[in-house]
């Protein structure tokens, strides 16, 4: 239950963090907050945090908040682009007091005077922009992370994104247009079946669920407005790996492989892209080596993600020009420097090995000094082990091991009742092997949003406790325990109303019912009723009338 036992631990103890905070607040002055980014980590950190304690500042190039899993179903207007937006402005109105948004771009932090300059009138063409910074006592980092083309050339000018509102609006425009084009008349075979080639780069969660989308789209609405040229469409899902939704389990990805296949969905994987020209996509075939370049319509790209440059930037100034992603720790503090903290898709928790610290671990577990570690001793700090290193509990459930004493096994297997330092370093050994990174997901970034907000509204009280879990001191105070996920599951929308989903415990559901159970997920998930509203209605009414095929 250690999971809950944060969340739990966290509630019980905001109101008591307040009044600590509001005594003091005569002689200083609240602390001032600056939040870059209003995502799903930004704003579920807005959500939380209590501004009776803080002066929250928020900059961000979008006053609103995207709801990204539904941008697939906006490329081809099943939902509606406004449906999936919420103003900033309505999230962060608050009965208690004010939080300051700026519309503008964060070009450079400053760690050494704690100030970030920003940039507004981005969005606007005409009327130039304005500089201009802002002083922070804490800053929370949540700009996510930009499209990662590789280098590979042609793909910035060539391709299609799918990671903002306005990318998921080009694509649909884009569709259609390819159909208009494809039936002017005097065209050979050959170009209406090019203009008709629908390639996706990337078959990870979104390219595959873009690619399901885009086929009923054709097959449910498009043939029969333009009958002349149905048997002409074709979609492509290029993927460099062997299998699509290979982070998912081998079940969902073989239902959905085998689903495409029924549906006449290429997928050509072991395929690299080397370049996009402006009517071909060269790739390479890594069993043959071959070269192939194939003619296309339209190619959307949904692989990888990247750093924005002036997070680069910002983690050479700290010391971490060598990582490819900023990295924090368990408290999602930025390393190497203070008072900075970032969350989401733009950093990534640099997990603790037990193995350098496995003599501070032993001697923390070892309460009667003996020396040696009894099966009784351990037992009393694996749980604490555990929310420290989530390797540990890992490493139990996948080797089927239950108990503490399991570990203390000798070689041949029988049990033992103590270890000495060399014993225990090998009973934990293997462990670390299990570590893994969190993966960039919405689910990731709202938890690590509502985590940090809790953590802030009670700093009085975890500012004189240093971190580590709590039964590590002695000191019997309240410590802040470090960020813990919880997965909830995770689903895989394939298209004729059927999806796939991993769900916790090793579950795996699959057909239409799942996608019922993805309707009700995704609309409870709303950020706010009007929204739920539109979604719920925009579902309505592409069941009755079909979707928009204007452009
Ligand atoms: P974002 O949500 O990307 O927010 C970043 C914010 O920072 C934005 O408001 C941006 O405008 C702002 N910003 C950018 N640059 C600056 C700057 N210089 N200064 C200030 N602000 C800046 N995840 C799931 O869990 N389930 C799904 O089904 C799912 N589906 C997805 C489908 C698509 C098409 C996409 C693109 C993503 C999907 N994701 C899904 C992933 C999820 O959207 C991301 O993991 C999540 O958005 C990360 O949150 P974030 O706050 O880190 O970044
Ligand atoms: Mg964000
Ligand atoms: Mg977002
Ligand atoms: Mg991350
Ligand atoms: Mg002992």
């Amino acid at each position: 239950v250690s999971t809950g036992g944060l969340l739990v631990y966290a509630e019980s103890n905001v109101e008591s963090g307040k009044q600590v905070v509001e005594q003091n607040q005569p002689e200083s002055k609240k602390k001032r907050v600056v939040v870059l980014g209003t995502g799903w980590g930004g704003t579920s950190f807005l959500k939380d945090v209590d501004i009776s304690s803080y002066d929250v500042q928020v900059v961000s190039p979008r006053n609103y908040f995207a709801f990204t899993p539904l941008l697939p179903s906006v490329t081809c207007g099943t939902v509606e682009a406004r449906s999936i937006v919420e103003p900033v402005r309505n999230i962060i109105k608050k009965s208690s007091g004010e939080i300051q948004f700026w519309e503008a771009e964060c070009l450079k932090i400053d760690p050494e005077n704690r100030t970030v300059s920003c940039r507004s009138g981005i969005n606007d063409n005409l009327a130039g922009h304005n500089d201009f910074s802002l002083q922070y006592d804490y800053l929370v980092v949540a700009v996510g992370a930009q499209v990662n083309t590789f280098n590979t050339p042609g793909v910035m000018e060539h391709c299609h994104f799918l990671k903002e509102v306005e990318d998921a609006q080009r694509i649909r425009r884009t569709v259609i247009d390819c159909f208009e084009k494809s039936v002017i008349p005097g065209l050979s075979e050959e170009e209406r079946r090019t203009n008709l080639h629908f390639v996706i780069v990337g078959g990870g969660p979104t390219g595959v669920e873009f690619a399901a989308e885009l086929h009923d789209y054709v097959y449910e609405d498009l043939v029969k407005i333009y009958p002349s040229v149905k048997d002409f469409v074709k979609i492509t899902v290029i993927q460099s790996g062997d299998h699509i939704l290979n982070t998912f389990d081998e079940r969902i990805s073989s239902f959905a492989e085998q689903k495409f296949q029924r549906d006449g969905i290429e997928v050509s994987t072991g395929c690299r892209v080397t370049s996009v020209s402006d009517h071909f996509i060269n790739m390479k075939v890594k069993s043959t080596g071959k070269h192939v370049e194939v003619p296309y319509g339209m190619v959307v790209w949904s692989t990888g993600v990247g750093t924005r440059p002036f997070v680069k930037d910002f983690m050479e100034q700290v010391g971490q020009e060598k990582r490819r992603i900023l990295a924090t720790d368990e408290w999602l503090r930025v390393k190497g420097c203070s008072n900075v903290y970032a969350l989401g898709d733009c950093a990534s928790i640099d997990q603790r090995k037990v193995m350098e610290d496995i003599s501070t671990i032993f001697k923390a577990a070892d309460k009667d000094d003996s020396g040696t570690l009894s099966v009784e001793e351990f037992r009393d700090v694996l749980e604490d082990i555990i929310i420290r290193y989530p390797q540990v509990d890992l490493y139990l459930k996948n080797k089927h091991l239950l108990e503490a004493k399991d570990l203390f096994r000798d070689s041949e297997g029988n049990e033992r009742e103590e270890v000495d330092i060399e014993g225990f370093k090998l009973a934990l050994s293997h462990v670390d092997s299990q570590m893994k990174s969190l993966p960039a997901t919405a689910q990731v970034a709202a938890q690590q949003g509502t985590y940090l907000a809790r953590c802030l509204n009670r700093w009085d009280q975890c500012k004189s406790n240093p971190e580590g879990p709590r039964r590590f001191k002695s000191s019997g105070r309240h410590e802040f325990l470090p960020f813990e996920y919880r997965h909830l599951g995770q689903f895989a929308p394939l298209g004729g109303d059927q999806a796939a989903a991993e769900l916790p415990g090793d579950w795996v559901s699959m057909g239409h019912s799942t996608q019922w159970l993805w309707y009700s997920v995704y609309a409870s998930k709303q950020v706010s009723w009007r929204t739920r509203y539109l979604v719920v209605g925009d579902w309505v009414r592409r069941y009755i009338f079909g979707r928009d095929s204007s452009r």
